[in-house]
């Protein structure tokens, strides 16, 4: 190897000669916003409903001003800079320019428990909280329990900000000064910090790195991915509280997509007419986001033009196939499923149809839309059943297990609890199957599966079930104590009109899908299933109101097979 000045390379070594040392940080993706795609526009709509409108130029010019404005506050690489805010054009500032100073953006979730919200802010260490007016309850109800320094209040217009806070505005200082771009010069160092939502137990801090950031976003212009490009407008239902908004804000900037941030009005018709007038070309969130959209839509077929949009990006929880299919045979707009957690940043693979598919409307193209999908390029999968990997055979269960360089090694704080594998996986609790091709269809979860004379009873198959029955709005299956086979599945639904179908009505809709030991033993009807803070099922409170619900426990005449 001819490296003369290359002292440390080894008689055995031939190094890359390529500029690998060239930190990837979100700064980087910050320039490229601010040069190549100085005009693109970033749209948000206002507290009063107005529309506030700039570009990537000016966004870039305001980021790195609030990185000196926070200086003045003292804050410097390392430290963490929290935000209860919604999607809106400072919360985007804050995406930048935290982390260009080199500190920590910690994005917290305001729908989390008072409690949740204090340890979290406690055990995060954040010295400075960036609020939205809006929120101000939310904070004030934690703030003298909690060693924040300073508050910093994103002013809405509705009255003079609480005594003792600072005002966003007076932050983004006026002037020449500007963070510099190199002010990070390790990629491995930490970017943005969010917790899980805690489904089982008190939620986890799981710590991003720039290089994971910037990797993500470059994965979110694959075709095979979001497939973000400057052509596009991207509005992220997704709030920017929960895991970095699925990458988009960094995904746009780095692609040049021009950005539609919704702020505080998620309601459907407030959505639909944002979609609409700034012709956005892709839009992500949760199912329950979509099912509202899709009844808003029903209702008014044509008050909306969504013909720009090409792709409705769902995930958190498995899209039901009525959804997709009722946008795309109603509406003629298509629904791409993802899946991903908190600690994948989120994006874990995504649900395209393979070569050889016909990628028109029909049930083969479906079969992959509505799975898992494949995994993303540079995150590998496997699964893992009782007795060892699970073989690719579509068939066989098993955990999933992930790796990538952007999936969590460690939890903050070393919260680790049996979640990572002797070799390094990340073990995500979701049971899947994996077909020849890589597909991931999550057949349950760990901690949710209903255990019955031993065998295993899928509740999300069930839930699915139910809530394509026209009587149901939405259904959560979930195991009930029971003295001769341990566990059995009850079904708490939502009814989707006046008249709730009978349990005889629904047990005959499941029959045919299921074998006759997995169906419900009870069907309980609810004005609304609880929820965890980013809206999936609140399993555990479900548990503990219908522990009894199957009275002691009535002896069942089927037998498990
Ligand atoms: P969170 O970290 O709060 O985003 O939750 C991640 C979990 O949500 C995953 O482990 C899955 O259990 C669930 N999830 C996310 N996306 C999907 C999906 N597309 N289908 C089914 N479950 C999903």
């Amino acid at each position: 190897m001819a490296v003369s000045d290359a002292g440390a390379v080894r008689e055995d070594e031939f190094p890359g000669l390529m500029m690998d040392d060239l930190p990837l940080t979100t700064t980087w993706i910050l320039r490229r916003a601010a040069t190549v795609f100085a005009d693109r526009p970033v749209v948000t709509r206002t507290p009063g409903g107005g529309r506030h409108r700039y570009t990537y130029r000016a966004m870039a010019g305001r980021a790195r001003r609030l990185g000196v404005g926070l200086a003045s506050l003292g804050i410097g690489p390392g430290d963490r800079v929290a935000t209860l805010a919604m999607n809106h054009y400072q919360h985007l500032e804050a995406y930048f320019g935290v982390p260009a100073l080199g500190a920590v953006l910690h994005t917290v979730n305001p729908r989390l428990h008072p409690q949740d919200l204090a340890h979290i802010v406690t055990q995060a260490a954040d010295r400075v909280m960036i609020v939205d007016q809006a929120l101000w309850p939310v904070w004030s109800a934690i703030v003298g329990q909690v060693p924040v320094a300073h508050t910093v209040v994103v002013a809405d217009g509705t009255g003079p900000l609480p005594p003792g806070t600072l005002a966003y505005e007076d932050l983004v200082v006026e002037g020449p000064d500007q963070v510099p771009d190199d002010a990070v010069a390790n990629d491995r160092q930490a970017a943005m910090m969010c917790y899980t939502s805690g489904t089982t137990g008190r939620p986890k801090g799981v710590v991003y790195s720039h290089r994971s950031l910037v990797l993500h976003a470059l994965a979110t212009g694959g075709v095979d991915s979001v497939g973000l490009s400057a052509r596009d407008m991207v509005l992220p239902v997704v709030p920017m509280f929960h895991v970095n908004a699925w990458g988009l804000p960094y995904g746009a900037a780095l692609h040049g997509s021009g950005l539609v941030l919704p702020g505080h009005d998620l309601s459907p018709e407030g959505l639909l007419t944002l979609l609409d007038e700034t012709g956005a070309t892709v839009t992500a969130g949760v199912p329950t986001i979509w099912m509202a959209i899709l009844a808003a839509l029903d209702a008014h077929p044509s008050r909306w033009n969504l013909s720009q949009l090409r792709t409705m990006l769902v995930g958190g929880a498995a899209v039901p196939a009525a959804v997709l299919q009722g946008f795309r045979d109603r509406h003629g707009l298509g629904v791409l499923h993802a899946w991903g957690m908190t600690e994948t940043t989120p994006l874990g693979s995504v649900a395209h149809v393979p070569a050889g598919v016909d990628e028109g409307p029909g049930p083969a193209g479906d079969h992959y839309r509505l799975s898992q999908g494949r995994p993303a390029a540079l995150v590998e999968v496997r699964a893992r059943g009782e007795a060892g990997l699970v073989p690719w055979d579509g068939k066989t269960p098993g955990e999933l297990e992930v790796r990538g360089p952007w999936v969590a090694r460690h939890y903050y704080g070393g919260d680790d609890d049996g979640k990572f594998t002797p070799d390094g996986w990340f073990k995500t609790g979701d049971v899947v199957t994996i077909d020849p091709q890589g597909y991931l269809v999550i057949t349950d979860r760990t901690k949710d599966l209903v255990k019955s004379g031993g065998e295993w009873i899928s509740s999300v198959a069930l839930e699915n079930a139910l809530m394509s029955h026209p009587g149901v709005a939405e259904a959560a299956v979930i195991a009930v104590p029971h003295p001769r086979w341990q566990e059995r599945p009850v079904a708490v639904l939502v009814a989707r009109g006046a008249e709730r179908p009978s349990d005889q009505e629904l047990a005959a809709f499941l029959a045919p899908q299921f074998a006759d030991w997995w169906l419900p033993d009870a069907y309980r009807w609810v004005e609304a299933i609880p929820r965890t803070a980013t809206g999936k099922f609140l399993k555990a409170a479900l548990r503990e109101q219908f522990r009894d619900a199957l009275g002691g426990g009535a002896q069942r005449t089927r037998e498990v097979p």
